[in-house]
């Protein structure tokens, strides 16, 4: 059963402002949907349409199979988890699992039980009666959903709730949902701004930009299948290679040229371009630093598709380490691996894995 139904949403501001345009999706009863996009593209509106905090401008929300867009927020039984969240500071961790229940005019012993019930399900029960500024780190978070979720909502948001954790809690609170999630069954649409935390927690993505959903998948799917380049960059970390190519046919085959470099599509790439009529035509290609080997089989496999290198740097992130290299001025990024013993200055030849390329029309940006 869908637990939540987006139907054609939108949210247009009385300043002209669109916050959200005709957005469709449906997450299933109990499902962990991460909603993932940049600054500004509309999570937060949605999630508080869903929540009731905002008028809902066009389109219909249902909760359980209810539309609820003409219910107060309290009527909905949907719980917030925003970027800010505090705990009450003068109350113990108790009375914060309590006062949402307290609120919603509950019976005293029932109170009771669903606090203890949700400190069990959490593994809470021995900080209840500390005060809640006395809690920190991984509990405290765990007091955070515990009080959202003490009222037993149907759905739980949670709007970018680690944004300002970094390192070892991050990493810790990530595991953490994911195994609480498991245990609760709840319906969570948890929103994020970073692409790679969106791949390591959710088994259902949604795609957001400029209010439009791009494209809806697993993590593999997203990864592997991007339908357009925004989504095809924004989940490349680091980033991609992005070029243009003009595309020729050559004895049936679909080959490419960068400037005055040829290469070679891979059948599945080759058949879609001729198909699709791109012969003789520019397009975008898009290639992962991790997709472009220096080793020497790789130069053998893909004979038709190397490239004499300049290498550059050792540049590094979260993700790991990667080079830059220089081919005739331009730049490009390659994981290779520091055993490959390259050193800055070093003329390598780099191959191109072809069944990993990117192929986008260059005027509309789309999968081809
Ligand atoms: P996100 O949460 O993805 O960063 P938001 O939902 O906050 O994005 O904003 C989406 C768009 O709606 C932005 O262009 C933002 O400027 C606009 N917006 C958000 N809130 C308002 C508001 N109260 N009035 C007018 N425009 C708004
Ligand atoms: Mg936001």
């Amino acid at each position: 059963m869908a637990g939540l139904v987006l139907k054609n949403v939108a949210k247009l501001y009385p300043n002209g402002g669109v916050g959200v345009k005709d957005f469709s999706l449906e997450i299933q009863d109990g499902e962990f949907a991460v909603l993932v996009g940049p600054a500004g593209s509309g999570k937060s509106t949605l999630l508080r349409m869903i929540g009731g905090l905002e008028d809902i401008s066009l389109g219909d929300v249902y909760i359980d199979g209810e539309r609820v867009n003409d219910l107060e927020p309290r009527e909905r039984n949907v719980a917030m988890i925003f970027r800010n969240y505090m705990l009450y500071p003068q109350m113990t961790v108790y009375e914060n699992l309590a006062f949402g229940l307290k609120l919603t005019g509950c019976g005293k012993s029932e109170i009771h039980e669903r606090v203890l019930e949700t400190a069990r399900l959490l593994e809470i029960e021995g900080l209840l009666e500390l005060p809640s500024e006395q809690v920190t780190g991984i509990d405290r978070y765990k007091v955070v959903v515990g009080r959202a979720l003490a009222r037993r909502p149907r759905v739980l948001l949670m709007d970018d709730p680690m944004i300002r954790l970094d390192g070892q809690l991050r990493q810790e609170m990530r595991e953490g949902l994911a195994d609480l999630h498991h245990r609760l069954g709840v319906t969570v649409v948890y929103v994020t701004e970073d692409a790679s935390e969106a791949m390591l927690i959710g088994t259902r993505l949604a795609v957001i930009r400029d209010g439009v959903l791009e494209q809806t998948g697993t993590p593999e799917e997203i990864c592997r299948k991007p339908q357009n380049r925004f989504v095809a960059e924004y989940f490349s970390n680091p980033p991609m290679n992005v070029m243009t190519a003009r595309v020729e046919e050559e004895n049936g085959r679909a080959i490419l040229w960068v400037d005055d470099r040829r290469g070679v599509f891979s059948p599945e790439n080759s058949r879609r371009l001729l198909e699709g009529g791109y012969a003789g035509k520019e397009i975008t290609i898009a290639i992962r630093p991790g997709d472009i080997h220096a080793e020497k089989e790789w130069a053998e496999k893909e004979a038709d598709n190397c490239l004499q290198a300049s290498a550059d740097s050792y540049e590094e992130d979260e993700s790991g380490a990667y080079m830059t290299f220089s081919i005739d001025g331009e730049s490009v990024r390659a994981r290779v691996p520091e055993s490959a013993g390259i050193r800055p200055g070093d003329t390598v030849t780099l191959a191109v894995d072809s069944a990993k390329v990117y192929i986008f029309d260059k005027d509309t940006q789309k999968a081809i």
